[in-house]
């Protein structure tokens, strides 16, 4: 998975590439999954969510550029896999899942495996976690429909947003730096990601 799907797709990082390379993927997907958990596409972990691809948890995490000392915030906890990956490159992860069952479930295995620095809050994500800000990194693995304002709000300065936004179906990933002289935006590459749900996200009861 590492060299094929990832270095060989151009993943540099090493830091990323070693950190993908120590996660066992395989315990984030369901048993019935566990066979096909290093394949290169997402699998469905319940509750009609996913787990992303490898390839975009690898590309999602380097645009983060995390050197060790980071607190950084994830939107949509899901499989818990991307935060297991996030725990061993920054120093904390505050990662908010809107779906209780599955936040309890992922928090419960993410402890259990020993990502001790991983905080797991069951909320509403698309306003951010305003009590833990600032961060140096945020990473939505939901797909929005426009870019919250309470993300760049909770940045610090220096800081990186990475987020899907699009629309329900299809979106582009964009790379969001916080500088001192206001907030600079670029496209990193076209994604699916299920639906950001929320106040500032989709209506639920639009969705399907
Ligand atoms: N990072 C996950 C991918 C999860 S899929 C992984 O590695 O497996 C996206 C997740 O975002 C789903 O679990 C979905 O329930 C969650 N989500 C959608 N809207 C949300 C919101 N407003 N706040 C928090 N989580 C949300």
């Amino acid at each position: 998975m590492v060299e094929i799907q990832l270095r060989g797709r151009g993943i540099k990082d090493e830091r990323v590439l070693d950190a993908m390379e120590k996660v066992p993927r395989h315990l984030f997907v369901g048993k019935e999954l566990e066979d096909r958990a290093y394949e290169d596409n997402a699998l469905p972990v319940g509750e009609g969510q996913t787990i992303s691809q490898p390839y975009m948890v690898a590309l999602m995490t380097e645009l983060l550029e995390l050197k060790g000392g980071e607190k950084v915030l994830e939107i949509g906890t899901g499989s818990g896999y991307q935060s297991a990956v996030l725990s061993l490159l920054a120093s904390d992860v505050y990662t908010v899942e809107r779906i209780q069952s599955l936040g309890i479930k992922t928090g419960k295995l993410l402890a259990d495996q020993g990502y001790g620095n991983v905080h797991t809050v069951i909320s509403d994500g698309t306003l951010g976690l305003p009590e833990h800000a600032p961060y140096d990194g945020i990473i939505v693995t939901a797909g929005a429909p426009k870019i919250p304002i309470e993300y760049t709000d909770q940045l610090k300065i220096n800081g990186r947003l990475v987020i899907p936004v699009g629309s329900r179906y299809s979106q582009a990933l964009y790379l969001v730096k916080k500088t001192a002289r206001g907030i600079e935006k670029s496209v990193s590459t076209g994604c699916v990601f299920v639906p950001l749900i929320g106040k500032a996200g989709w209506d639920e009861t639009e969705i399907y």
